[in-house]
């Protein structure tokens, strides 16, 4: 670069440790990157070869910082929460990665060029303090939409719920007419009147570095969630940058894995595809994973099923049974792509919202399965807000429980034949527009971006200030 260039910006970028959060924030470096920015990634040992091998074609840096060992209630050798119990070591896990702060900040120190900028995963609040350290802009990340972030918000504020006793008893959202929810929409502690505990002690702090942090960035785009977004500028704050969906910029696949052949035949035998995945976080249980296999069995359609590694017995039979129509892979399959497949016509999700996003680029509707953390609000908005899929229901008319088979199968027949599903699916194509509209030049997310990248060099003297 000539002595008259300006200098380069310098984005380190540290994801919580969690698949869920690592991958979008991929996805925003190569982003940063192809806008002639460097970027160097924050990250531990373990989590960093499939980043690595990932961020292969480009120069983005990664360094590898030590994980706190030896910590009380987190699994030695654990460094990530998707090899967690997540109800017993979530917050010791994440308390722990505040040890983290020193090693970040001595790496921080060697960046060349200098740092410009931390956009920091929001549950690692302690970059706040580094930022300060460095008078550099901090961005928070979060890894939840607009809708859930802003509901989340507005319950622990408003506490509209604090009346109801009934953890299924419907109650308006204050500020958003037409939006009733439950207390079994939020995930245990916070849909507690007075939520209380480590868990709420750890969020609390995180949620305070956030408010003194330059802006949000979301995994998300305007026009989809509109009026959340201008409610949380308006009323919570700060700024939130839309520039989803971020699975946009997703690399190609560099091999062609066994299981697309299985869609590319059934694209061409003319039956449509139901693509079911539960994320990587999600534990779902032995008896739902069988609810689920018999409805799937009865409902008669094709269907792709991906499971985590581990297996449960019932399943092998299973398999033999519907292997004419339907494959279980274990392990990975690039979700992005296989909904990007023209014989995928349907997506049987947990919601996370990171799958959210990916079924809308790809167009697919969603039949929503939620289990945990923000799930069930990205379920509402995906099935009652923006009516690009349906629900799956326990029994009951509780949102949480056990989704029996006959409800699977009725579900899955909607979704992929029924009235309600055609509906979904018109509606999810024109969102599906939208969202590309989003990330093409001149669309919202690109103009979000880019005014965050605007102002960071405006604030690195970069610019000339008028
Ligand atoms: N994912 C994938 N292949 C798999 C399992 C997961 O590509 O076999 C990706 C998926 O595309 C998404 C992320 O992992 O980007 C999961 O994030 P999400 O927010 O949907 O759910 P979580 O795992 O956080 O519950």
């Amino acid at each position: 670069m000539g002595s008259n260039s300006p200098p380069t910006l310098h984005f380190a970028i540290f994801p919580f440790l969690s698949q869920g959060h690592i991958i979008p924030l991929l996805h925003l470096s190569r982003l940063l990157h192809l806008r002639s920015a460097a970027v160097t990634i924050f990250t531990t040992a373990s989590n960093s070869p499939p980043i690595r091998a990932a961020l292969s074609d480009t120069k983005i840096s990664v360094v590898d910082l030590p994980f706190p060992q030896n910590t009380p209630g987190v699994p030695p050798g654990v460094e990530n929460t998707q090899n967690l119990l997540y109800e017993s070591s979530f917050v010791p896990f994440a308390n722990s990665t505040k040890l983290m702060q020193k090693s970040f900040e001595s790496a921080l120190e060697n960046l060349h060029p200098p740092l410009s900028c931390i956009i920091s995963d929001s549950f690692l609040g302690f970059t706040l303090q580094s930022a300060n350290k460095f008078s550099v802009p901090r961005f928070g990340f979060f890894g939840m939409g607009a809708f859930s972030s802003t509901m989340y918000e507005t319950l622990g504020r408003e506490k509209p719920h604090s009346a109801s006793a009934d953890l299924d008893e419907a109650f308006p959202m204050p500020g958003f007419p037409g939006i009733m929810l439950t207390r079994n929409d939020f995930d245990p502690p916070f849909n507690a009147a007075a939520p209380e505990g480590p868990y709420v002690d750890f969020m609390k702090e995180q949620m305070a570095a956030l408010a003194k942090s330059d802006g949000l960035i979301v995994n998300t785009f305007y026009e989809m969630e509109r009026s959340y977004v201008d409610c949380w500028d308006q009323k919570i704050g700060p700024k939130m940058y839309c520039i989803g969906p971020l699975c946009s910029a997703a690399p190609p696949p560099r091999t062609a894995a066994a299981h697309f052949r299985f869609l590319d035949e059934k694209l061409a035998e003319g039956k449509p595809v139901l693509y079911v995945a539960f994320g990587t976080q999600a534990e779902v249980s032995p008896e739902q994973l069988r609810e689920i296999a018999i409805g799937l069995e009865r409902s008669e359609v094709s269907f792709l099923w991906v499971l985590k590694a581990e297996t449960v017995e019932f399943l092998t039979d299973f398999e033999i049974r519907v292997r004419e129509r339907g494959i279980v892979v274990r392990g990975w399959v690039d979700q992005v792509e296989a909904l990007k497949h023209e014989g995928v016509r349907g997506f049987l999700s947990h919601c996370g919202w990171n799958s959210v996003l990916e079924g809308i680029a790809g167009g697919v509707p969603i039949l929503a399965m939620p289990f945990m953390a923000e799930q069930h609000l990205n379920a509402r908005l995906v099935a009652e807000e923006l009516g690009v899929g349906i629900r799956a229901m326990p029994r009951g008319g509780s949102v949480r429980g056990l989704v029996a088979a006959e409800e699977v199968e009725r579900a899955v027949r909607e979704l992929m034949g029924g009235e309600r599903g055609a509906e979904a699916r018109r509606r999810m194509l024109e969102l599906g527009e939208a969202a590309r509209g989003a990330v093409v030049e001149g669309g919202s997310s690109v103009r979000a971006l880019d005014l965050l990248i605007d102002e960071m060099r405006l604030r690195t003297d970069i610019l000339p200030r008028v």
